[in-house]
Parts: C-alpha cells; structure tokens; sequence
C-alpha cells in the first residue's frame, strides 16, 4: 500500500522546495482570474488517465496558486487576513503527513491533548474557570452556530413556555449570527449601539425587558463582540454580561478577531468582562499566527454542550467512554486536527513572543491611525481599539474607492477592498500581520 517509489520521492522534493520557497520569500499579492481564462490556461485536469504528479504540481504552482491572493502579504489589509507563522505552517506539514482522526480521544488522544492545553491557554487568558473548555473548530461562523445552539438547549429547559427564541446582539454583530439565526430558525433582536459604536450593558436590559413585556417570546442568548470585524469596536462586556445574568440568560462573546489581544497588556482591560462569558470564541487563523482553519470555541461548562452535540449511533457507542472527544462539542463528527499547527507554534514559540508580536501589530495599527490623522485627505472614522484603521478618503464617492483599491490590486501594491460605515464607503486596514510595516502603511497612503 505505502508504494514509495522513486517517483513519490521526487514529487516529495518537489512538494517541500515549493513549501519551503513559499515560506522564506515574501509572497506575491497576487490576484483572481475568470474561470474561462483558467480553463483556456490548464485546461481539463481531471482525466480519465492523470496528469502525474509533477504535471498536476506546476499546474497548480504556475497557474492556480498564482490566480489566489496570498492572504498573509504584508500589505494585504483587507477582511480579516491571515499571518501564519512558520512554526505553524510547517507542523501542518506534519498534520498533514499523520492521518490523524481528531474526533475522539480514543483515537486521537495525544493530538486531542495537545489541542486542549492550547484551549487552555485562551480559556485562562478570559478568565474563565479550569473546569472550562472546548474545541477548534472550522471558524466563526461554526463556532457561533454551535454555542447559539447549546445556549438555546439551554433556555429550553428553563421556559419551556416560550413561543420563539430571539438572540440579542448589536447591529454590529458579524453576519454569521443572523446566519446562526437562520439556520436556527429563531429571530434577532438587534439592539442599538452608543454613540462609541458599543452596545452596552444598559441598552441590552432595556431591549430584553420591553420583549420580554411585550410579547410571549424570549431572548435566550446574548451576543457581544468584540471586537467589530468592521471597526474593531469591543462591546461593554461587563455590563451586557451583568444584564444577561440578572435575567438568568447565556452570555456569548464572539470574538473572532478581537479576543487574541487577550495576551496583550497593553489593550486586556478593554476585554474586562470576558471571565463572566458561559461561551466564547476566537479565530487563531485571524490574529494569532495560525493558518486556516481553525477557530477555538470555548464553553465554561462543556458538560451542558457534550449533551446538546453529542452524536449517537450503535457504531459510535464504543466511543462513549467517558474520555474527552472533541466531536462532543460542536456540530461536526469527524474533525482534522486543525489546532495543532497552533499548538506547536504556540509550544515551540512559547506565549511571549505572542504577547510581543501581538503588542507589535497594535503598534502599527496606532502608528498608521497617526498617518492617516495627519494626512491631508483622509479623516480617521475612530481610534482603533484593537489593530482595525478605519478612515475616508475626502471627496471620493464608492466608485472612486472601487477603483483606487482595483489599481492598488493590479499594481501589486496592496489588497485593500473598501467597506461602508453608516451607508458610507470606507477603507480599512486590518493589521494582524507582524511583518507589515510602517513603511508598508506610508507606501499605500501614498497613493491617496
Ligand atoms: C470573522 C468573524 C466571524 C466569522 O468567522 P469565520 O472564521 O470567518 O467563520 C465571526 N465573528 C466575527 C466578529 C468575525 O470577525
């Protein structure tokens, strides 16, 4: 079975001096093609009879790889971009070369281990008890959709009265929660935020109460953030979290991006409230150095959520041991092990240099906030909170941005899509990369 021939050798070498070239360079922006244009590139690849391994290779390394936009170069800003560290994607070599089963721990049990003292790590840095814990999954999106969905077993038990289920967030709140919501089948109450752009604790007693008198349905879960993936805004985590408790409610903190800063000093105060959340995520592949995918979801009683997402069939039952299976805690079963390469790092690395690389991104982050305020035709929107620069351009309307941020792209200078705040088009800079410089951020202002 294991044939490896001189052929598989080669194609070995090949595959590690392309990875290894992709790591040491910096990467090319790159950018997207038509789907007509590749086909009249590569053509058909999938044959009845195969291309080899080294054909099939310098497709993708000549062609396709080069029509995908490198998400960690340095002045790539757009979304939420990535930044793995070496570390991280080398080991996910080696996760790749394991066949590791990351489901359960009866199969699993040395990579489940090494994935939970990283959880762990983020579980103490929120504040949240030893008995706390959970396990990476996909991203946000599946992160939130399996909390909201344990919050609502939840709620179940104590209103068995209630007609329909609302969750409580702000307009701000990612679109994955109303995505959540939908493929729940329950509502959204989305409440204002303040003139900070925060949804405080105050406004959220204040929606729930008017609900809850006015009508037969309850608010089983609310949703901070923290921060915004617009504006990098962190909600009033305190004061939602004492609203939701005095009315015996799950409290969930969606901290995609925001909550790696969680190992920065310089900004954890921001975060005070983030110990009382029942659950809450983060996105190691956002802003803590880890490739894709791989989002930690955390509960602080994961027996409640072992019940809700637990499967059971006659050939899973020999799996019921009582041991710690990570497939137990969110809607999936079989699971790559897709926190390791964020363990290792993390291992190898030690948290310091993540403390450091962390403090560092939000050093640029404010140092490219003073650019843009000094700049004679930009206005800065805020002042970033985490490492999110968000400003406008005076007198541009959102064509004029379209097109600035399409010749940046063409020119390989940056990737800066532009967004829109309050129905105006805006441009972002989401640092989370410790090699953008500020030299990065003075050559993208300098063609504005
Ligand atoms: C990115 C993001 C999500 C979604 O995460 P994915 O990993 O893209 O699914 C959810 N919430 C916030 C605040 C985000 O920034």
């Amino acid at each position: 079975m294991h044939e490896f021939t001189a052929e598989v050798e080669a194609l070995a070498q090949e595959i590690l001096a392309y990875s290894l070239d992709r790591l040491k360079n910096d990467p090319p922006l790159d950018g997207p093609r038509t789907a007509e244009d590749l086909l009249s590139e590569v053509g058909q690849t999938i044959t009845a009879r195969g291309l080899g391994g080294h054909h099939a290779l310098e497709v993708f390394t000549s062609v396709l790889a080069k029509a995908c936009i490198s998400t960690d170069h340095p002045r790539n800003l757009a979304f939420i971009p990535s930044a793995p560290s070496e570390y991280a994607n080398l080991f996910d070599l080696v996760v790749a070369a394991s066949a590791l089963y990351g489901g359960s721990w009866q199969e699993g049990a040395g990579a489940v281990f090494a994935e939970n003292q990283a959880l762990r790590w983020l579980s103490n840095l929120a504040g949240l008890p030893e008995s706390a814990g959970g396990v990476f999954v996909q991203g946000g999106t599946i992160g939130n959709l399996s909390a909201l969905v344990v919050a609502r077993a939840e709620a179940r038990k104590k209103h068995p009265e209630a007609t329909r289920w609302v969750i409580a967030c702000s307009e701000e709140a990612h679109s994955s929660i109303v995505t959540a919501a939908n493929v729940m089948d329950v509502d959204v109450l989305k409440v204002p935020v303040a003139a900070n752009g925060k949804l405080m604790g105050d406004a959220v007693a204040h929606a729930i109460d008017t609900l809850h008198t006015t009508s037969t349905k309850r608010v089983f879960v609310v949703v901070a953030t923290s921060g915004t993936t617009n504006l990098g805004i962190i909600d009033d985590l305190k004061g939602i979290s004492t609203a939701a408790r005095e009315r015996d409610i799950w409290f969930h903190v969606d901290g995609a991006y925001g909550l790696a800063a969680l190992c920065a000093p310089s900004v954890r105060a921001k975060f005070d409230g983030v110990e009382n959340a029942d659950s809450f995520i983060v996105d190691p592949h956002k802003w803590l150095f880890a490739p894709f995918d791989a989002c930690a979801l955390i509960y602080r009683e994961p027996e409640i959520a072992r019940e809700v997402h637990s499967q059971h069939a006659s050939y899973l039952d020999t799996l019921k041991d009582g041991a710690w299976s990570p497939s137990d805690y969110a809607i999936q079963l079989t699971r790559r092990t897709r926190g390791l390469p964020f363990w290792f790092s993390l291992a190898a690395h030690g948290t310091d240099a993540y403390t450091d690389a962390m403090e560092h991104t939000i050093a640029v982050a404010r140092a490219a906030a003073d650019l843009v305020r000094v700049h004679p035709n930009l206005d800065l929107i805020c002042e970033p909170e985490l490492s999110i620069v968000a400003f406008t351009r005076q007198g541009w309307d959102a064509k004029d941005y379209q097109n600035w941020s399409d010749e940046l792209l063409a020119d390989q200078v940056g990737f800066i899509p532009p967004s829109s705040h309050h129905g105006q088009a805006i441009l972002r800079f989401a640092i989370v990369n410790p090699w953008t410089k500020i030299s990065d951020i003075e050559l993208i202002l300098s063609r504005l």
